[in-house]
């Protein structure tokens, strides 16, 4: 019988930190912007020049470290990690090896109802390199150092995962609580988050680890699924083969699905780590930490089951609309001042995700007055729009934030509410229509669905339906 292999997987994520400013100078962090116009003689690694730490940097690292269960090193440093390559202006990346700010904690995932805790090893505090920009007509390469020391926190997974899904389990949900935090967007095509995947296999029964490649240039959930699946079949081969698995580090081709050798992988020893002698040790005092922890916020799993209990939502609802803090806050504000809290989570899901699908934008991105569209709810409650008006009107409201009464009014989509208008209408289609109203008294029900139209045509489709029936009713 064929041998049963089982994948042992471990992750390393480098999460950008969403600061004002670089992590040891002033420089901004923005994304983007004329090359090198973001630098400074510290983050281009100039002579003489001296790191000064951003302690936003540190707050960041502990929020998340909290988050994350973990045991703070309330005495921690920065280490020198010394490597040679263009993109790292001072041959040394600031990093944290002897002593990183937060070990030892866990991460509770789910998958298909199965919860799980993939223990972390250790979180530090580092920064980025710039960017090579390699021009293949010139066949010369520049350098862009604007990113070169922006804040990034890696965060190291213990080798816990088995599956590909377990492994999107974990990002996501370290993405919602760095999201929660507002520690860092969590881009992956932007490189906001970068996972690098540490893969094993063994034989089924087997406790010890096999050996390991590792994985870079990941940068959609579906990349990252389809070389964890090559990368297990491209290791049973080898060992069913007898042949053995080389440690090294390994580049995936999104174009050819498909990995191909890189580098032997380096240790620790290879970059020849020391304490950086420029910069303090870092000393996060009791007070602080204390202060963090009480500022920390309801989280997803909170959140939705106080969703159910205070507003009586559905549990996919609460879930759903708890994916994104953002998207969670504006529900309260909706559901609070329209007093309507399933309406609202039925507009935001249904119609509301459904846009934002539309138009590639994640929930983050919504940005309107709570007001407008509590006023839009309620205006279809009180039958002073119909449902296919208040649809175009909401889209008005994510587009460009109007304001509901005033749109209606403009577009002509407010309903007549005025009695005397439709019993007019009415009136006029019973007289116009002898036939129908003698067919309906002599029982068939069925043409009182045709008055009703005669009427709502009349009043341009700008009547309530509900109304127009207790009308005809009353006169036929
Ligand atoms: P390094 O710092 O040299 O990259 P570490 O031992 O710190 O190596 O491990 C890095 C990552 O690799 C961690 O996420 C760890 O869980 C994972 N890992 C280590 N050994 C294995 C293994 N045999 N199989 C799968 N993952 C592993
Ligand atoms: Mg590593
Ligand atoms: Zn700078």
């Amino acid at each position: 019988m064929a041998k049963q292999y089982e994948t042992v997987i471990g992750l390393e994520v480098h999460v950008e930190l969403s600061t004002a400013t670089k992590i040891f100078c002033g420089c901004s962090t923005k994304f983007g912007g004329r090359p090198n116009t973001h630098t400074c003689p510290v983050c281009t690694g100039m002579p003489g020049s001296l790191p000064v730490l951003n302690k936003k940097v540190v707050e960041y690292a502990l929020k998340l470290g909290l988050a994350l269960n973990c045991q703070i090193n309330q005495n921690c440093q920065f280490d020198r990690k010394n490597y040679f390559y263009p993109d790292n202006p001072q041959n040394y990346q600031i990093s944290q090896l002897y002593l990183p700010i937060c070990h030892d904690g866990y991460l509770e995932i789910a998958v298909s109802g199965e919860k799980k805790k993939v223990r972390i090893h250790e979180m530090h505090m580092e920064e980025d390199a710039g960017k090579l920009v390699h021009d293949e007509w010139e066949d010369s390469s520049l350098v862009d150092y604007n990113r070169s020391g922006v804040p990034l926190l890696e965060i190291v997974s213990e080798p816990d995962m088995r599956t590909a899904d377990e492994v999107i389990a974990y990002l996501e949900k370290l993405r919602m609580l760095c999201r929660y935090l507002g520690v860092s967007d969590c881009k992956l095509q932007e490189g906001s988050m970068r996972a690098d995947v540490n893969l094993s296999v063994r034989e089924v029964g087997s406790q010890k680890l096999g050996t390991r490649t590792e994985m870079k240039n990941l940068n959609s959930f579906k990349a990252i699924t389809h070389a964890i699946e090559g990368e297990r079949e491209r290791q049973i081969e080898l060992l069913t083969e007898h042949r053995e698995v080389v440690q090294e580090t390994r580049r995936w081709d999104d174009n050819k699905e498909s990995s191909y050798g890189m580098r032997s992988k380096e240790d620790a020893k290879d970059y020849r780590y020391f304490p950086d002698p420029d910069l303090q040790p870092v000393v996060i005092s009791d007070a602080w930490l204390e202060e963090l922890r009480d500022l920390q916020p309801e989280f997803q799993e909170e959140r939705e089951k106080r969703f159910q209990k205070e507003y009586g939502l559905p549990e996919y609802d609460a879930g759903i609309l708890t994916q994104s803090r953002h998207l969670a806050d504006i529900f309260e504000d909706v559901a609070r001042l329209s007093g309507h809290p399933k309406k609202t989570a039925n507009w935001l899901m249904g119609e509301g995700l459904r846009i934002l699908k539309e138009k590639g934008m994640e929930p983050e991105e919504l940005s309107f007055t709570p007001e407008h569209l509590s006023d839009l709810i309620l205006a279809v409650e009180h039958g002073e729009i119909n449902h296919g008006n208040a649809r175009l009107v909401f889209e008005q409201i994510l587009e460009a934030d109007v304001e509901p009464a005033a749109y209606m009014e403009e577009h002509g989509m407010k309903v007549i509410t005025d009695d005397d208008a439709l019993l007019t209408a009415v009136d006029e289609v019973l007289a116009e229509n002898p036939k129908v109203v003698e067919e309906f008294h002599s029982g068939k029900e069925k043409v009182f669905g045709f008055l009703v139209g005669q009427v709502m045509k009349k009043m341009k489709g700008k009547a309530d339906p509900g109304k127009v029936n207790e009308a005809l009713r009353g006169r036929i």
